[in-house]
């Protein structure tokens, strides 16, 4: 196997169809078993509105579900849903890592030339490889919360809290949801509970020898504007490098300082909000 991906979300998935325009394959491996029901990206810039274009896929049915059903499709991509990426051996030439098939209950060991890491903000590639985050002092702990309502059209919404440390966001997420939005909120369905805070952290480095890290996995700025962007733009450069177009290092050289031009936007924009219990606006 030339390439491993972990991660079919828009940027795994988007990298496998960009290799394969360069006639390189790969393995993609999720954890998930489909695209997650969240709200898209509102926002891509020009640059990734042209890369989606020129690898030709309808992307009507929503960014994430678009490319990861394109790569399911794809002949030089072998999509595995339900496999969890846990962990490294012991290097020799390229990777071995090992994966877990859930439904089969199998534990696999796959070998690569090369590793990328599009596995998101809580990236298991990116603590197996060590590579801490640098991100802004004193972060403050947030939780976004997507749901839709009954009654309502279908439209997904989302408050963004900020929490103490102790709150039990995970167990329940309707009592949250509640003291934010008062006689406002319907029975909820709860897609989606995020954690985050306000660091707006970057990956320290990009590559360990022949592991990757893109997307969501190099930076994690929440709530999200640029990420998708900076996601699709990591995958072009990062396909162009895994195809021998351009030199191994060429990419962590672009791409890093590009994640932190875009963290310095965010900050003197000011743009990280916090919404409190009992003034939350759906986003
Ligand atoms: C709710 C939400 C709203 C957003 N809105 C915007 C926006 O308006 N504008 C914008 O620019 N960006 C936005 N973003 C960010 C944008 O969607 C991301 O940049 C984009 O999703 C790329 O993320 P990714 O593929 O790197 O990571 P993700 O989308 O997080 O995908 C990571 C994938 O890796 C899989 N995975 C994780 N761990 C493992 C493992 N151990 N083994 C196997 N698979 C694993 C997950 O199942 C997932 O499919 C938003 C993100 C979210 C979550």
């Amino acid at each position: 196997m030339t390439v491993l991906i972990v991660g079919a979300g828009p940027t795994g998935a988007f990298l496998a169809l960009e290799l394969a325009r360069h006639g390189v394959p790969s393995v993609v491996l999720d954890r998930a078993t489909a695209a997650p029901a969240r709200p898209e990206p509102a926002l891509l810039d020009d640059p990734s509105v042209a890369a989606l274009r020129r690898i030709g896929v309808d992307l009507s049915g929503g960014l994430a579900a678009s490319l990861r059903a394109a790569a399911a499709g794809h002949p030089l991509v072998g999509l595995r849903p339900g496999w969890t990426f846990t962990g490294l051996l012991a290097p020799g030439e390229g990777v071995r890592a090992v994966a877990l098939d859930r439904a089969a209950g199998v534990r696999h060991v796959l070998e690569a030339r090369y590793l990328a890491g599009c596995d998101g903000a809580r990236s298991t590639v990116r603590q197996c490889l060590g590579i801490p985050l640098d991100g802004l002092p004193d972060p403050v702990p947030h939780c976004s919360i997507y749901y839709r309502t009954a009654g309502q059209d279908q439209t997904v919404q989302v408050v963004r809290l900020r929490v103490a440390a102790g709150d039990a966001i995970p167990t329940d997420p309707v009592a949250l949801l509640r003291a934010a939005l008062g006689d406002r909120l319907a029975a909820a369905e709860i897609l989606d509970v995020v954690q985050w805070d306000d660091a707006l952290p970057v990956a320290t480095t990009y590559r360990r020898g022949p592991a990757f890290l893109a997307g969501e996995a190099a930076h994690w700025f929440s709530p999200p504007s640029e990420d998708a962007s900076l996601s699709i733009a990591d995958a072009v450069a990062l396909a162009a490098v895994l195809a021998g177009h351009t030199a191994l290092d060429s990419y962590e050289d672009a791409r890093r300082p590009a994640a932190c031009r875009a963290r310095d936007r965010l900050k003197s924009r000011d743009h990280v909000m916090t919404e409190h219990p009992g003034s939350g606006q759906p986003w």
